[in-house]
């Protein structure tokens, strides 16, 4: 997406990329943004370098030659690093610091996004995310983003006179492998941890899994929803039956506006859009403004009174009964099941 020449006023550019190496592997993102980063060098003239944690497979190290890497800077990093973003970023911004890189190159992926501020933070560098195109004017480089779809473009100029931290929309990066991109050589250079840079991070202790009562619902696994269908008898009932498979309770709107549950839990055009991989509606029509807010589950199943109730066309498995007479026995078939393993998710 580069074009055109760059002649700095100073010393060339110096282009440090980040590449993350998830389990060792290069991935997708990995190859684009050195694919992206060789482009630019040819436009800016510039020197550039890879920067990775060591840790990387030997297909990586091979991988990273074919898109062109020259410099390769493996960097030590302390156990448990991926739990700290701080500790990547610092580390990072360390070595874009001493190597006095005046371009820092990332990939707009989860990583990379939230990385990039932390690295200009603490480089006090120029910031610039998602850019779509990088084209050099009148001598500088000229960078821009789409802003609310395709509707405006943002665009910034850049000469090289103070560090920039850059990353690159990972829907225009391109992991192809182009003709004479292949580097000879690999130059490695091993990049000691730096304790003092290490010391003090937050490091996580513990991984406490969401409770599905309280998730919220655009990201329960497993959900049991009400419609008016339910009495309030019944909705009690689907309470008890939601928190016995520990799923995460729904409602349609009528459910709602009847004062069942917080409006949080409502599911919909106007509520929120789920997609959890089990979706069990109960005593639910299926209006078009409910399905609209379904249709990503992985399975569905209801059960209806009507045989012509939208919902059963909209399901993968519908039960046409009275939840009257369905809901205790539905019950106690869960009770005895989940005494009878003490696994109460196998039940959904
Ligand atoms: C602009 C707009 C936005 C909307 N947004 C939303 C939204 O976000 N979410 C939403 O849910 N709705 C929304 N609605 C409302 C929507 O159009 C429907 O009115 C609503 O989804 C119907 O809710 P329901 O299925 O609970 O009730 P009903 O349509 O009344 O269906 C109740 C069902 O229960 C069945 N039933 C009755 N008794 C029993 C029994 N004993 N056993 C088994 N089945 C039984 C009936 O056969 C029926 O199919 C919106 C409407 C508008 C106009």
């Amino acid at each position: 997406m580069a074009a055109g020449k760059f002649q700095s006023a100073g010393p060339p550019p110096e282009i440090l990329v980040f590449v993350d190496l998830p389990e060792g592997n290069l991935d997708d993102y990995g190859k684009g943004i050195l694919s992206e980063a060789s482009r630019l060098a040819k436009t800016l003239s510039a020197e550039w370098s890879v920067l990775c944690f060591a840790g990387a497979k030997d297909e990586a190290m091979a991988a990273l030659a074919a898109y062109g890497t020259e410099k390769l800077i493996l960097l030590e990093g302390p156990e448990g690093l991926t739990d700290s973003l701080e500790v990547q970023g610092r580390l990072i911004a360390l070595v874009a610091s001493e190597k006095e890189s005046s371009l820092i190159l990332l990939p707009h992926n989860d990583l990379g996004g939230s990385l990039a501020p932390l690295l200009a933070a603490e480089l006090d560098a120029a910031l610039f995310t998602e850019a779509i195109a990088c084209r050099v004017e009148a001598n500088s480089l000229k960078l821009t983003r789409q802003v609310l779809g395709a509707q405006v473009a943002e665009a910034k100029i850049w000469d090289a006179s103070v560090p920039l931290v850059l990353t690159v929309n990972s829907r225009v990066l391109s992991s192809v492998v182009l003709p004479g991109m292949e580097s000879d050589q690999v130059q490695v250079e091993d990049w000691p941890l730096s304790e003092s840079v290490v010391a003090g991070a937050t490091r996580i202790v513990e991984r406490i899994p969401a409770d599905p009562q309280t998730v919220d619902v655009s990201e329960a696994e497993v959900m049991v929803s009400a419609g008016l269908g339910c009495s309030v008898q019944g909705f009690t009932q689907v309470e008890e039956l939601t928190q016995l498979i520990n799923a995460s309770l729904g409602v349609t709107r009528p459910a709602y506006d009847l004062g069942y549950t917080g409006f949080e839990r409502m599911v919909g055009q106007t509520g929120k859009t789920v997609a959890p991989r089990f979706y069990l509606a109960l005593g639910i029509s299926g209006s078009m403004h409910h399905i609209g807010g379904i249709k990503d589950s992985k399975r569905i199943v209801s059960v209806n009174i009507d045989p012509k109730a939208p919902i059963i066309a909209n399901s993968d498995e519908a039960f046409v009964a009275d939840l009257r007479e369905v809901m205790p026995l539905l019950i106690e078939r869960v009770k005895s099941a989940t005494m009878g393993d003490g696994d109460t998710g196998g039940a959904a």
